[in-house]
């Protein structure tokens, strides 16, 4: 079961798939998330260092280096992907919460 804490930060606030219910799958990004920052570090990152870009805005401006490490890092861990994720299957859609704020974090580190 998610923690509310962090389905807070990463879901609740930026992740336009999120339904309340749906709290048994866990998408990769969350996964990152939670196995390497604690519930107020993660909260904490979020309110000083929010994502420069929401994910709707990130598919358009995509950077495929940065993509591709998240690909394996992130989405080849994903619960969802086994249905099918529309930004991972041909950048259809866009990406999830936890995705955009990895993202995030990677652009960063440049
Ligand atoms: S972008 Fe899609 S495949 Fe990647 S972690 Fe998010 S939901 Fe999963």
């Amino acid at each position: 079961m998610k923690d509310s804490r962090y389905v807070e930060s990463v879901c609740g606030k930026f992740c336009r798939y999120y339904k309340e219910g749906k709290e048994e799958l866990y998408c990769g990004g969350y996964k990152i998330l939670e196995q390497n920052l604690t519930a107020s570090e993660l909260s904490e990152l979020v309110k000083t260092s929010p994502p420069k870009l929401k994910s709707d805005n990130l598919i358009h401006q995509l950077n495929l280096e940065t993509d591709k490490k998240l690909r394996v890092f992130v989405c080849d861990k994903c619960d969802f992907k086994l249905d099918g994720c529309d930004f991972r299957d041909g950048y259809s859609g866009a990406p999830c919460g936890g995705y955009t704020i990895l993202y995030s974090l990677f652009e960063s580190e440049k």
